[in-house]
């Protein structure tokens, strides 16, 4: 059971989080959970004005959110001889000679920030261990830094699977047959020589699919403050509600569209060991949210979801340079990859390729080097809108059906065909809520 950020947010996010956990003991959980809200970002920002010589700033900066974990202890009664206390000393004295270094360059940057940042989940784990504990629950923090071994990438680690797997089993299992509930900072892990990891923003949902596959878990549970994954935003279609299964394809093909949907990538280890995924929400823990599978094994003919990204611009580029030849599009390519801009929908005819892109940080350098492979052109203000669902791959005639549904709109760009799960096209901005709408309410 994972539970992020906003789960552990303040009291009433931890009694919510208690009743969640003790109402499924019976299934045996381990439990992963996020910093408190904020306190990563405030961790960052601590290893920023640190990193500009102001470690005593750095470090006041941190009260605050000393004091958010303090005022949980107070009131779930746990008592300052606690080992969160301890842990919270401990905490305090590292941090401010971790920021001292920061300011002094003592030892290699990527390195202190994940020793600084470690800390939400440390502190995090400790507290809900002590206050599932003071409401009765046989919980035992686990420092995660023992069970997953990742390589020295700092800041965006990758778990050496075999080892973690191997010390997650070992630490774990001996526990849960105990009816211990083990209580794990999601995120931080450590090298192989010993030093403090983290996996990338938002790296909790990871630790806890790697925990799942190396336990062989019957569920992997994303407790977030959604109600899984909708049909479509439900602030374009009131109509919109939750999609009960969706398969992996679709829901990586989903990610993209927000937050709200899982990483793709964070559950792969879950979804490789075919481990069920459910995303929950901590605010309506009887409904049963979205389950994700490897497979949805489900009816052709459907459509799951519409999802949209507004702020698209399109790049057109024309050359009579490209029938024919090899070697054009790895130019082109190359062109964005030297400004580190990801490109989204592509579509290609003989002499143009036509794409999008979000970021335009750098669009001028941009254009100014494709023009020297061709004509470009460069349109603002257009709306990406993606149709997801298997039914898509097999059933014939769905595509069909979504472009007649909004046949007296002007569409500017389309791609089917690289996931056969999604249909993807381009519309102006402004165009965007009603087509949602209307595919929403005819196909869905
Ligand atoms: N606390 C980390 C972050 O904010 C990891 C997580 O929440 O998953 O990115
Ligand atoms: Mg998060």
């Amino acid at each position: 059971m994972k539970f992020g950020g906003t789960s552990v947010g303040d009291v009433a996010a931890f009694e919510r989080v208690f009743g969640i956990v003790s109402s499924q003991l019976d299934r045996r959980p381990v439990v992963v959970v996020s910093a408190m809200t904020k306190v990563t970002d405030a961790l960052l920002a601590a290893f920023e004005i640190a990193r500009s010589g102001q470690a005593e700033d750095a470090f006041s900066s941190l009260e605050p959110h000393f004091e958010r974990h303090l005022e949980i202890t107070r009131r779930f009664e746990i008592a300052e001889s606690s080992p969160f206390h301890n842990e919270l000393t401990y905490a305090r004295e590292e941090l401010a000679d971790l920021l001292k270094r920061v300011s002094r360059r003592s030892l290699p940057l990527s390195m202190l920030k994940d020793a600084v940042v470690s800390y939400g989940e440390q502190l995090s784990s400790r507290l809900l261990a002590e206050v599932l504990k003071s409401k009765g629950v046989n919980a035992r923090q686990v420092d995660s830094r023992r069970l997953i071994v990742t390589d020295d990438e700092y800041g965006s680690a990758q778990p050496l699977w075999d080892e973690t797997e191997r010390l997650i089993k070992l630490e774990l299992a001996p526990m849960i047959a105990d009816d211990e509930v083990p209580i794990m900072g999601g995120f931080i892990a450590a090298s192989r020589g010993g030093e403090t990891t983290t996996l990338g923003r938002g790296g909790s949902d990871y630790s806890a699919a790697l925990v799942a596959a190396a336990l062989r878990a019957n569920e992997l549970q994303i407790w977030t403050d959604v109600t899984g994954v909708m049909t479509c935003d439900p602030r374009i279609c009131s109509s919109a509600v939750t999609i009960p299964v969706l398969s992996y394809e679709e829901a990586a093909e989903l990610a993209y569209f927000g937050a709200k949907v899982l990483h793709p990538k964070t559950i792969k280890p879950a979804v490789d060991t075919n481990i069920p995924v459910r995303v929950c929400n901590t605010f309506e823990p009887n409904e049963i949210g979205t389950m994700v599978l490897a497979d949805s094994g489900e009816t052709p003919n459907k459509i799951k979801s519409i999802a949209s990204k507004k702020n698209i611009t399109i790049l057109r580029i024309t050359s009579a340079r490209m029938l024919g030849s090899y070697g054009f599009m790895s130019a082109l390519f190359q062109v964005f990859e030297r400004y580190r801009t990801v490109i989204d929908v592509v579509s290609t005819s003989e002499v143009s390729v036509a794409l999008t892109l979000d970021n335009t940080d750098s669009l001028e350098q941009i254009v100014t080097e494709l023009s020297r492979l061709g004509e470009v052109e460069v349109e603002r203000g257009y709306a990406v809108v993606c149709v997801v669902g298997e039914g898509l791959r097999e059933s014939t005639g769905l595509a069909a059906k979504v472009f007649s549904t909004i046949a007296d709109v002007n569409i500017a760009l389309v791609s089917h065909g690289a996931s056969s799960v999604n249909l993807t096209f381009v519309v102006k901005e402004e165009l965007a809520a009603g087509v949602i709408k209307k595919i929403h309410r005819q196909l869905l």
